[in-house]
C-alpha cells in the first residue's frame, strides 16, 4: 500500500561534471523501474543541472537543506521558492549531521517542515538517536520528540516522509539488523497515529537510513514498517546505488 522510496543523500561530494556523468548514466539504469519512487539529493551546486537531466524521467530531485524564508538576508542560505525553481521535489531535513554539526534544534527544523509543505516540497523529516542515548535507553523518548517537534502544527493532509536514521549507523558501516529498525519504525508509526490518526499514519512512509548497502537492503526492506531508505555512502556509485533501488526485483 506504501510505494517504495529509495532516496540517495550525496551530502558533501561530487563536483558538477561528476554529477552529471552519474545522472546520465544512472537514468538509463533504472529507466525500467515503475513500482517505486527514486530520487537523488545532491549537493545545492548540482541541482539545477541534475533537475534537467532528471525531467521528464523516473528519477526525482531533492536538496539536502533549506532555510524557511523565500527569500532575505540569510547569507549562504537557499529557500523553498530557489529549490521548486530548478526542480525539487523532495528536501531532507533535520539529518543527523544539521542537527550535530551545525546545531539545528527541533524547532528551527519544525519551521523548515511547514515551510517545506507550504510551498508544495516534500519533506523527508529526519529522527535518530545517538549511541549514548541508545545505550541508556532512551532511544524512543528522543526520535519520539523529534518527530512530534519536527511535525508541530502540520496539518494531516500534508505530505510528508520521516527517516530513522540512528547515528551510530551513519557512515560506520554499523547497520541496525532489520529487527531492530522495524521496532524503531513501528514506534514511529504508532507515534503518527497518535499525531494524525490510524489512517494517515498507515500512509506515511518511513525510511530508514544507515549504512545501506546492496547486501543488507533485501532484508530491510522486509520489514513491515520499512517502506524505504535513506542512504549516503552506497549511493555515490551507479552499480551500488542501482542494486539498492532494485530490491526485491
Ligand atoms: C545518510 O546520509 O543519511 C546516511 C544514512 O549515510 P550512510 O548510508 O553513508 O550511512
Amino acid at each position: 500500500m506504501r510505494r517504495p522510496l529509495i532516496a540517495g543523500n550525496w551530502k558533501m561530494n561530487k563536483t558538477v561534471s561528476e554529477s552529471v556523468e552519474f545522472a546520465r548514466n544512472f537514468v538509463d539504469a533504472v529507466s525500467d523501474v515503475a513500482d517505486r519512487d527514486i530520487l537523488i539529493c545532491p549537493p545545492f551546486t548540482s541541482l539545477q543541472v541534475l533537475g534537467q537531466i532528471f525531467d521528464g524521467t523516473n528519477v526525482k530531485l531533492g536538496a539536502q537543506n533549506m532555510h524557511f524564508e523565500e527569500k532575505g538576508a540569510f547569507t549562504g542560505e537557499i529557500s523553498p521558492l530557489m529549490l521548486k525553481d530548478v526542480g525539487c521535489t523532495f528536501v531532507i531535513l533535520g539529518h543527523s549531521e544539521r542537527r550535530h554539526i551545525f546545531g539545528e534544534n527541533n524547532d528551527f527544523i519544525n519551521k523548515k517542515v511547514l515551510s517545506a509543505v507550504s510551498h508544495g516540497l516534500i519533506p523527508i523529516l529526519c529522527v535518530g538517536e545517538l549511541l549514548e542515548e541508545r545505550e541508556a535507553g532512551r532511544t524512543f523518548e528522543v526520535v519520539g520528540t523529534q518527530l512530534e517537534e519536527g511535525l508541530k502544527g502540520l496539518s494531516k493532509e500534508a505530505d510528508f516522509v520521516v527517516a530513522y536514521e540512528p547515528v551510530w549507523a551513519i557512515g560506520t558501516g554499523k547497520t541496525a539488523t532489520p529487527e531492530l529498525a522495524e521496532e524503531v519504525h513501528r514506534f514511529l508509526r504508532e507515534k503518527l497515529a497518535e499525531l494524525f490518526g490510524k489512517e494517515k499514519a498507515e500512509s506515511v512512509r518511513i525510511l530508514y537510513g544507515g549504512s545501506v548497502k546492496p547486501e543488507n537492503v533485501e532484508g530491510l526492506m522486509a520489514m513491515e514498517n520499512i517502506d524505504g531508505a535513506l542512504v549516503g555512502g552506497a549511493s555515490l556509485k551507479v552499480e551500488s546505488f542501482v542494486k539498492i533501488v532494485n530490491f526485491g526485483r
